[in-house]
Parts: C-alpha cells; sequence; structure tokens
C-alpha cells in the first residue's frame, strides 16, 4: 500500500475527442454523455473519490459496454491509460505494498460505476492483489472502505508491521496495524488491510524473508554478516536499514519495510541479541 501522485490528466477534455472519433464504433452513442461525464469526473475529484459521497450516475448498458472496450484497448484519446499502465509496471503495488504493480485496478469498481471505467484518478495501479479484490469496497460497519492511493494521505504513514512470535526456524507470521484506534481512517484502514493486504502473498513473503534471515542474516540485512554487541545497536541498524527501504519503495508500506518493522518489536530484538550473542557463534551462521 502507498500513497502516490495523483494522475494530472485532462479526463474531462479526452473524453470529449473520445466522442467525436467517428472511426470508433462507440460514435456517436458517446455524445449525449459528455456532459454527464465531465460533472461526474469534477464531482468525483471534489469528493476525493469517497465512494460513499461520490454520484454515481446511471448510463446505459451500451455506453458501460463502449467504455470497458475503450479502457481494455485504449484509442489515441485515452492513450494515457496504456502509459498510466506502462510507467507503473515497475513501482510499488499501491494497494497491497508488493513490489511490483503490472496492471491498473478501478477504485471504483467498473461494474457498478462504469461511468469512471476510463476516468484517470479512478484508476490505481496494482498487483495481482487487483484479482483477489475483485469488487471489493465497502465493509459492513461505517467507516469500513477501501483506501484510495490517490487521495488517503495516511498511505504515506507507516501502517502495518509484521509481528513473529514462536522465535525460532519457522516462527508464527501475522500482520499488526501500527496506528492506534483513535486514528481518524482507522475503520478503513484496518478494512483496507484484512481486505486487500491479508488476501495477498504477504505472509508468505514475510514467513520466506524470516527463513533466509534465519540461515544467513546477512542476505536480509547486510549489517547483520558480523555479531551485533548489543540490543541498542541492533536497534539502530535495523531502523536505518527500514528508512533505506522506505526510501527506495517510496513509501512505508512496501513489504521489506513491513518485514524489518516486524523485526524492530522488543521481543524481537531481544531474540536477535541473544542469537548473537551466542559463545562461539560464527558471523553470519544461522540464527538457531
Ligand atoms: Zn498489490
Amino acid at each position: 500500500m502507498n500513497k502516490v501522485q495523483s494522475p494530472l490528466y485532462d479526463d474531462s477534455t479526452a473524453f470529449g475527442s473520445l466522442s467525436k472519433n467517428k472511426r470508433l464504433g462507440s460514435y456517436p452513442q458517446l455524445q449525449p454523455l459528455v456532459g454527464t461525464v465531465q460533472a461526474s469526473y469534477a464531482q468525483y475529484a471534489a469528493v476525493n473519490g469517497a465512494p460513499t459521497l461520490v454520484q454515481n450516475q446511471p448510463i446505459s448498458e451500451a455506453a458501460a459496454a463502449f467504455l470497458k472496450g475503450h479502457y481494455a484497448s485504449p484509442p489515441a484519446a485515452l492513450a494515457h491509460i496504456t502509459k498510466m499502465r506502462e510507467s507503473t509496471e515497475h513501482l510499488l503495488c499501491p494497494m497491497c505494498g508488493s513490489m511490483h504493480s503490472g496492471t491498473l485496478d478501478h477504485y471504483l469498481p467498473k461494474n457498478g460505476f462504469p461511468i469512471f471505467s476510463v476516468f484517470s484518478k479512478n484508476l490505481v495501479p496494482a498487483c495481482k492483489c487487483n484479482s483477489k479484490r475483485n469488487e471489493t469496497l465497502l465493509g459492513a460497519n461505517p467507516g469500513e472502505r477501501v483506501l484510495h492511493p490517490y487521495f488517503d494521505d495516511c498511505l504515506g504513514e507507516r501502517l502495518v508491521s509484521a509481528r513473529f512470535e514462536d522465535l525460532g526456524a519457522v516462527p508464527k507470521v501475522s500482520l499488526v496495524l501500527m496506528v492506534s484506534n483513535a486514528h481518524p481512517s482507522h475503520s478503513a484502514i484496518s478494512f483496507h488491510v484484512r481486505s486487500i493486504v491479508q488476501r495477498s502473498a504477504v505472509v508468505r513473503y514475510l514467513a520466506d524473508r524470516w527463513s533466509s534471515l534465519f540461515l544467513k542474516p546477512s542476505r536480509v540485512v547486510r549489517a547483520f554478516a558480523e555479531n551485533i554487541a548489543t540490543q541498542v545497536e541492533i536497534q539502530a541498524l535495523l531502523e536505518e536499514e527500514r528508512a533505506a527501504l522506505d526510501d527506495v519503495h517510496k513509501g512505508k508500506n512496501n513489504w521489506n519495510s513491513i518485514f524489518v518493522s516486524g523485526l524492530l518489536d522488543p521481543i524481537v530484538l531481544a531474540w536477535l541479541a541473544a542469537r548473537f550473542a551466542v559463545p562461539g557463534r560464527v558471523p553470519d551462521s544461522p540464527l538457531g
């Protein structure tokens, strides 16, 4: 999960040109929609895409089908959609925090909100978590919703950490929230983590990282090639490591930072300190 810059394309003008293109099968059927679409785009941006506030103007099934077709294979007026797909592929997935995006996801699902099918501010980069999310948007309780990478500033905060229990070769691995119940977006964050992050491969990824760390600590934290003398030093090294990872991935909720946050738990720090302090330990040998 990550906060990313909202796209700056002029969607209203693009839709106008799209509707005028006589070479497209959708001509002239999008023309009567132009005013409604442009007003809807402006209203969406004005309420930051909040699902309960966006006015979902109905459009005909035929128009919806044309828009979905244009999304799948964008004509010249919508070339920016192709560009968005390509330019974000290598970046952190803003929805779940995995290391690559690969595709675009409709924040407001295109079946329920067809009018926003080709609206750039409704198209967010995502990885495979997109297909697991499917049409998930709102939870049963007040405030529960999927977070919007373009509008929810809380995505820039550190929201999630790994939790390691039963420390050893194969610990129990889970995710915990790093924000308190008093956080204004707590319900949304908690819902997003449960319905998107948790359902991704993150826990398996964290377990794999642990396994690498356990067998050869320097593979995961370079400074661990040496035995670190004190818990305070281990903590300082890991904080440095996490800051570097936040920087590389341009966000605090990437899976590698989530992993290191789990190591910064005082119980894990104490465990690591005890492992490094075993008399006669060969540097960078397994932590068992
Ligand atoms: Zn993802």
